[in-house]
């Protein structure tokens, strides 16, 4: 690891790749059945062979519905997130 992680934002990193990964993001691996391995949300569009964008939102809507990756979800707060102002964060709650 040669990248410094900004603050305490990222608990864990990408096993693919050593990007910094949140926990939301952690928790759309579990939604989306990746139990083993942990990607971050750039290599897991990868695998599924999505756009970042669309497997966030299809990450988030099955968060959503469910109470167990909802309420730790909702307990995480992602304003913090050092990527908003890149435009590169898909961790933020839908705006709908
Ligand atoms: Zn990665
Ligand atoms: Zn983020």
């Amino acid at each position: 690891m040669t990248t410094p992680l900004p603050i305490h934002f990222f608990d864990y990193t990408c096993d693919r790749c050593g990007a910094p990964v949140c926990e939301r993001v952690q928790l759309m691996n579990l939604a989306l059945n990746y139990e083993e391995e942990l990607f971050c949300l750039d290599c897991l569009a990868a695998e599924q062979d999505m756009p970042a964008e669309a497997l966030a939102d299809f990450a988030k809507s099955y968060v959503y519905s469910r109470d167990c990756f909802k309420n730790p979800w909702m307990k995480f707060d992602a304003t913090p997130c050092p990527k908003r102002t890149d435009g590169l964060c898909f961790c933020q709650d839908t705006a709908s």
